[in-house]
């Protein structure tokens, strides 16, 4: 391994020159490497590679066994480009080296005419195959071509590091270019740790991992190399979120401590007990709202797992105390659905709630706003559009939010301004991995109900195709016979609400008609005006509509316990979670339920394997897990318009250990030292205020 110089503040300036000045890049590199988004030396030296090949031992044609990805080299001896008039034939080249032939094919590769010639030596990567007996053929191989008088020692013998590219840009120049930085700069490169946290996680220095990052002279060296580089991707995240829950949440707070009066009477009120989960979590807010720092708690519990009871319960406890409250929801369905519920435990305890949504206008919205700003209005219910419309409260004491994924940071620290530093519930129905919890809401506390309420039964889930309709409908049919209801949910057909609503619409229709004409078959969708939501609603759970037809306005928080099936139009179109939280407005009473997913044409791998997870598990967490797989951690939640910063090595999927060491490491480090100002913080904090790029100071103005 390389010795690591003493890291000054010249050479850490120096990783900042741009990389067009360095001998031998000049401008028109310098673009190709701007594509990759290599402006700096800096850039350079964190430029990971994809992958490494070992190539300390390249396998002789002769010893080349099918199936495993191998490197080998070779001459070419004979090249067949495809014939003339089949495009679709390969590009096929023979290759020799002393102990046989190999063949190479790529498909739709035109360029490599031009590029490969008899007589080059290649170095190639890639599975072999034999076909019908016939040589060794190797599809689709990486391969670089061998230059004359090239420093070979550079490109095989080793692991060598293999970039992402860019067109004109190939491996050879791009991997010497890398190596020149290497050596001239990696040894400036300033360690940020202090030496107690290396230590005691035992890690490798910055210098040296850059170093081996690239050019590893073993396996345990590259590993070491990543788990340093990994470390502080999590650890810098995990810092600006410390940082962010330090300033918001250890900042003076409303003390919400009363006798617990409204709690003890809506306890008294319920026709059952809460679940230990519910109490436990309980106990965890109890303690916030009493404590002296404002509560920035997410509260974590699959669908139906109880969490609006809770909601309700520190609720009282703001009004007790006082103070208000308000609670938002992502869509107005929901909102008023959650006044219904809260309706129903709070005016008996004399207790006002009142709605607000952007479709309440006039004088009704005036004399809303007015009772929110009296203070004659306890409890406010809304959109998440409540943080951003003019409502002025009397004396704001909690803001519960529901279903925090579609809630960003911004508008929390909004809503943080609206009161006196108010504290603030996030509920999520949507489970998330804990790796991704700890990222998204790094800055929040996290409670879990990890229980249902008993006497739940499993939803019997069943992936269904067209072929079986009719019996579908019979089956629905027998369940409205036993008394209950069903579902039928129409999925967003394309981008456009009007074609969406389009197809939930016709479906009713149609439903009536021909199928249910003795039942009657209600609709509910996103665009009904207000009054006409809460009546198709209130309709469905006096259970005077016995099939509901509905977009996915449905997916969150309807509680309607009689509805015991559900059918899924095109399920194939949803995603994971999406399904999982269909699925949950049923099996929410005492009866055997059911999901059936429809499967309508043609559906890819990665959807038929989202409904074989569906009908293979309903644990949460489970499904998110899938979710994230199949989906990637970018997308997953939109994490990428999250504001967080973007790692350079660390993947959330892979490195889920790491995320919890680091972040223990920097909750350490901003309790003993909150500003990062010691000396041996210097570097660290340099580092942290580099990545976030001043969204930590967004993140301090709330
Ligand atoms: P979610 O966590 O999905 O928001 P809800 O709060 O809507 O779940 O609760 C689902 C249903 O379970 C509601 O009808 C609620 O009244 C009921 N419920 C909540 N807690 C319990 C409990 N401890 N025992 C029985 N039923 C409960
Ligand atoms: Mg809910």
């Amino acid at each position: 391994m390389a010795t690591s110089r003493p890291a000054s503040r010249e050479s850490a300036r120096g990783l900042q020159s741009p990389l067009q000045y360095l001998k031998g890049v000049g401008p028109q590199r310098a673009k190709l490497l701007s594509r990759l988004g290599l402006e700096t030396i800096e850039d350079g030296l964190f430029f990971v590679p994809s992958r490494h090949e070992d190539r300390s031992r390249l396998t002789p044609f002769g010893a080349l066994g099918e199936g495993k990805a191998q490197s080998c080299s070779g001459t070419i001896v004979g090249i067949s480009p495809p014939p003339r008039g089949n495009p679709r034939a390969p590009f096929a080249v023979t290759l020799r080296d002393g102990t046989g032939y190999l063949t190479a094919v790529w498909f739709n590769q035109p360029y490599l005419e031009k590029v490969l010639k008899r007589g080059q030596t290649l170095v190639l990567h890639g599975r072999v195959a034999r076909f019908r007996n016939g040589p060794l053929q190797m599809q689709h191989p990486d391969f670089e071509i061998v230059e004359e008088g090239e420093d070979e020692a550079l490109h095989t013998g080793r692991l060598v590091p293999i970039y992402g590219l860019t067109e004109g840009l190939t491996q050879r120049p791009l991997r010497r270019l890398i190596w020149r930085l290497v050596e001239e700069h990696a040894a400036g490169v300033p360690e940020i740790l202090p030496d107690a946290v290396r230590r005691r996680r035992a890690l490798i220095s910055l210098p040296v991992a850059v170093r081996a990052i690239h050019f590893p002279g073993s396996e345990a060296e590259l590993s070491a190399a990543r788990r340093r580089l990994v470390f502080d991707d999590f650890l810098l995240l995990q810092l600006g979120l410390a940082i962010r829950r330090q300033r918001e949440g250890r900042a003076r707070g409303l003390s919400l401590d009363p006798a617990g009066v409204l709690v003890g009477r809506l306890r008294r009120s319920l026709p059952f007990a809460l679940t230990d989960a519910q109490e436990r979590v309980w106990e965890e807010i109890r303690r916030d709202l009493a404590g002296p720092y404002a509560m920035n708690r997410l509260l974590q519990g699959d669908v139906g797992s109880g969490k609006t009871i809770v909601a309700a319960m520190a609720i009282l406890t703001a009004v007790d105390a006082g103070y208000q409250a308000a609670l938002m929801a992502p869509t107005e369905i929901l909102a008023e659905q959650h006044l219904m519920t809260l309706e129903q435990w709070l005016p008996p305890l004399g207790v006002p709630v009142a709605l607000l949504t952007s479709a309440i206008k006039g004088r009704e919205r005036d004399a809303r706003l007015a009772g929110v700003a009296s203070g004659a209005i306890s409890c406010l219910v809304g959109t998440h559009a409540l943080v951003q419309e003019g409502v002025e409260f009397r004396r704001l004491g909690l803001a519960v939010v529901d279903e925090q994924h579609r809630f960003g940071v911004v508008q929390r620290a909004v809503l943080r301004r609206k009161g006196d530093n108010p504290h603030v519930l996030v509920m999520t129905a949507t489970p998330i991995p804990r790796t991704l919890a700890l990222t998204l809401y790094g800055d929040l506390d996290v409670s879990v109900i990890d229980e249902l309420p008993p006497g739940r039964q499993p939803i019997v889930t069943a992936a269904r195709t067209e072929a079986k309709r009719a019996q579908i409908y019979a089956f629905l049919r027998r369940q409205i016979a036993e008394g209950r209801q069903a579902y039928v949910v129409c999925p967003l057909v394309e981008e456009s609400e009007a074609t969406d609503l389009k197809a939930a619409t016709e479906m009713a229709e149609r439903l009536q008609r021909e199928v249910f004409a003795d039942l009657r078959v209600g609709l509910l969708h996103g665009r009904m005006p207000l009054g006409g939501k809460e009546a198709v609603m209130e309709a469905f759970k006096a259970g005077e509509i016995h099939v509901l037809v509905s977009t996915t306005v449905i997916e969150v928080g309807i509680d309607v316990a009689n509805a015991s099936v559900m059918l899924v139009e095109h399920a194939e179109r949803f995603g994971l979670s999406q399904l999982h939280q269909l699925r949950g407005r049923v099996g929410r009473g005492p009866w055997k339920s059911y999901c059936i997913l429809l499967r309508s044409g043609t559906s890819s791998a990665e959807a038929r394997r989202r409904i074989d997870a569906m009908t293979h598990t309903q644990d949460g967490f489970r499904i998110a897990e899938v979710d994230l797989e199949l989906r990637g951690p970018g997308d997953f939640f939109g994490t990428r318009q999250s504001g967080l910063p973007q790692f350079r090595v660390a993947d959330l999927l892979r490195d889920g250990r790491a995320l919890e060491e680091a972040r223990q490491e920097a909750f350490d480090l901003v309790a003993a030292d909150p500003d990062l100002a010691l000396p041996e913080h210097r570097g660290l904090r340099a580092a942290l205020l580099a990545r976030w790029r001043g969204k930590l100071e967004l993140a301090s103005v709330g």
